[in-house]
């Protein structure tokens, strides 16, 4: 597998098959310090634009990806931070879009939204996911620590915005953390205004992954199915992966690293990831464990690794 500086994957996504990554930002560039995470603790919090990794450079590694390998099912604007902090992102899904039929998507924190080209931006994408996981603006401080000049309430009317100007698909991912925004009168204000968004589809969330607070508390999944019949639509949960068995892809250390650079997996994420044998997994996390590379974390009882920063 070529090493790729910008891309990823392709990754099992839960809510999108097989979804090339591309990484717009360098570790950890984001509007929001979230204390569930996954990527690490945000190391350079903003709100300023701009053109944090080189377009040209990322373009050049998706043409050589679309020559090569072009298979997957979706191409995902994510990565190491907010992906609409880049100045260029919508310039990104018009140049995927000239060259190639694969669905784009944005996972956005929905921070930039009431910037009117940010939105303008976004609607390129085939399918927008923004963020709501908090119902008034304490909560949304405790869970997000915001960069400054952020506030809840211009976010959701800039999701309404959106929805008025945006015809493809909006979902909207709900993170739930135990015993901070999961309590009945949360809950029942954040499906009230998500449903006001007119979302396609809302996904329930927890911290089942290691988290960039490691005291985030998971809501158990009993609890999340009962708490999804009171979204409109009804929430799917979307705590573990639903990979089914994709075909074979190469799996080398480094393109096991690029993944783990991204996000936490336990060793059976990134066999089910690669469609690959779990001897030649675990020796390549053996060799990037030895090599200081990686560490495992005990998470719940379930080990998962995730890349050194
Ligand atoms: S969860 Fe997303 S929005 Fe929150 S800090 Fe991490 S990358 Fe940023």
């Amino acid at each position: 597998m070529t090493e790729y500086e910008y891309l990823f994957g392709p990754v099992p996504s839960r809510r999108m098959g097989r979804s090339l990554g591309v990484d717009l930002l360098p570790f950890k560039t984001c509007s929001l310090n979230c204390i569930f995470c996954e990527v690490g603790t945000t190391t350079v919090r903003t709100l300023t634009r701009d053109e944090y990794v080189p377009i040209d450079a990322i373009q050049k590694e998706l043409l050589h990806w679309f020559e090569h390998d072009g298979q997957a099912d979706f191409i995902t604007l994510a990565g190491s931070g907010e992906p609409t902090l880049h100045t260029k992102f919508g310039q990104l899904l018009a140049f995927i879009k000239a060259q190639s039929d694969i669905s784009t998507a944005l996972l956005t924190n929905g921070t930039l939204f009431p910037d009117a080209d940010v939105r303008r931006d976004a609607a390129q994408a085939d399918v927008v996911k923004v963020s709501l996981s908090a119902g008034d603006e304490a909560t949304f401080e405790k869970i997000h620590r915001p960069a400054r000049n952020i506030h809840l309430q211009d976010m959701i009317d800039a999701y309404r915005l959106f929805r008025e100007e945006f015809s493809g698909q909006l979902w909207i991912e709900v993170f739930l953390v135990a015993g901070i925004n999961d309590s009945p009168e949360s809950i029942s204000r954040i499906a009230e205004i998500t449903r006001s968004i007119r979302p396609d589809r809302v996904d329930l969330n927890t911290a089942v992954r290691p988290t960039a607070d490691p005291t985030t508390r998971a809501v158990d999944e009993a609890t999340l199915h009962r708490l999804a019949a009171q979204f409109n639509p009804p929430a799917n949960v979307a705590v573990s992966f639903t990979s089914g068995p994709h075909e074979r892809l190469p799996v080398s250390a480094a393109a096991v690293l690029a993944m783990l650079k991204r996000r936490p997996c336990s060793a059976e994420q990134i066999t089910a990831s690669f469609g690959a044998p779990r001897d030649v997994v675990d020796a390549c996390l053996k060799d990037l464990t030895w090599n200081g590379l990686v560490r495992s974390i005990d998470r719940h009882g379930e080990v998962f690794f995730q890349a050194e920063s």
